[in-house]
């Protein structure tokens, strides 16, 4: 066996399993882009089987498979698991005849793998995250053209992967505020026209909160913008921690965010937004500032379930964080019921 000892470190295989992460492939549904280089290999090498699949941790998964029945199979009975450790073209005409696999129930027992050939699916930086192959039920051997072909859908099957996450970062950036990481304005007003349309179908109350911190721009005229910066990143947190996982936070702009409380009534919405006054009353909002520093903020919360439109309801979030400003800042201020 030729093991690299340094390809069967813990760390390269952290930092394998990390690339492969990057990609965000594993358990994604069925792409037809996939299903259709799975059936043209098939074709062109007159195979049976024929798989993508990719080695996480322990097991191995299959983004798109034609003639098996699976989905996944742990690691132990994995052949493409060898073939990983192999660069370019890995093939065994005859499974009975080599010693890593004569004893590998899927080839004594059922399916009775006989013949396999993978070509190697690796990461921009030459991490190989697992193998296009074909497989047969008799011992054989794969032409010339054959073997060209199994290599270029290889190479199509990481170049339509590079692709997808390229998009997916894309939409990323345009979405999210830089600073802080939250959604921004954009983001944030498409999912709330959503919202909007839902509950015009009869969907539960939702709760619309504006949030604008008092005196920041202080901080950033006696402390500098760094600290400004810091206090923005911070306030996040605790925006973090104070709201739930299906609550939708969005920076709104400079030091005004905006939250979406699905399923929330307004006296829920109210005992939130006493949380984050609750929070900012006792965490420093500066590192190594003494003094501590604390701050305080200004937040309107209207109900989204009687607007008619998104505009409306934006309207009237601001109308209620200037009152809650006008009437001495540092306090939430309700629509009424
Ligand atoms: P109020 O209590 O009425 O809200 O007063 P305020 O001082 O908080 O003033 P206001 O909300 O009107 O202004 C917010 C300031 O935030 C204006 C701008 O200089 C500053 N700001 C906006 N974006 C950023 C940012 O990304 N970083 C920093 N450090 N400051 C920002
Ligand atoms: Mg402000």
């Amino acid at each position: 066996m030729s093991h690299n000892t340094d390809h069967c470190s813990d760390e390269y295989e952290t930092r394998r399993l990390q690339a492969l992460s990057d990609y965000d492939i594993l358990d994604t549904p069925e792409d037809p882009a996939f299903d259709e280089i799975v059936e043209l290999l098939s074709l062109i090498c007159e195979t049976p089987i024929a798989v993508i699949n990719f080695i996480d941790r322990d097991r191995q998964w299959f983004k798109s498979v034609k003639g098996l029945n699976v989905c996944e199979t742990p690691l132990d009975v994995s052949i493409c698991a060898h073939a990983l450790l192999k660069p370019g073209l890995f093939v065994i005409p005859d499974t009975t005849q080599d010693s890593r696999f004569a004893n590998n129930p899927l080839v004594t027992h059922d399916p009775h793998l006989r013949f396999y050939a993978g070509a190697l699916l690796q990461s921009r930086d030459g991490y190989p995250l697992g193998t296009l192959c074909v497989l047969d039920y008799h011992p054989r051997e794969l032409s010339e053209r054959q073997r060209f072909a199994l290599q270029a859908l290889a190479n199509q099957v990481m170049a339509h992967m590079e692709l997808i996450q390229a998009h997916r970062k894309q939409t990323k950036l345009a979405t999210t505020d830089q600073l802080t990481g939250l959604l921004n304005r954009r983001a944030f007003e498409q999912r709330l026209d959503q919202e909007v349309a839902l509950i015009k179908r009869g969907g539960d109350p939702t709760a619309l909160m504006l949030i604008d911190l008092d005196g920041f721009k202080t901080v950033n005229d006696t402390l500098g913008h760094h600290a400004g910066d810091q206090v923005i990143e911070r306030f996040t947190e605790l925006c973090r921690e104070t709201f739930r996982q299906a609550d939708v936070i969005a920076r709104w702009g400079g030091d005004e965010f905006m939250v979406m409380l699905p399923k929330t009534n307004m006296a829920e919405a109210q005992r939130a937004a006493e949380r984050l006054h609750q929070r900012l009353a006792t965490t420093p909002m500066l590192k190594n500032s003494s003094p501590a520093f604390y701050s305080t903020a200004s937040i309107g919360v209207c109900s989204l379930t009687s607007a008619s439109n998104m505009d409306e309801c934006l309207q009237r979030s601001d109308k209620l964080l200037y009152q809650a400003k006008a009437q001495g800042r540092n306090r939430t201020v309700c629509e009424a019921q």
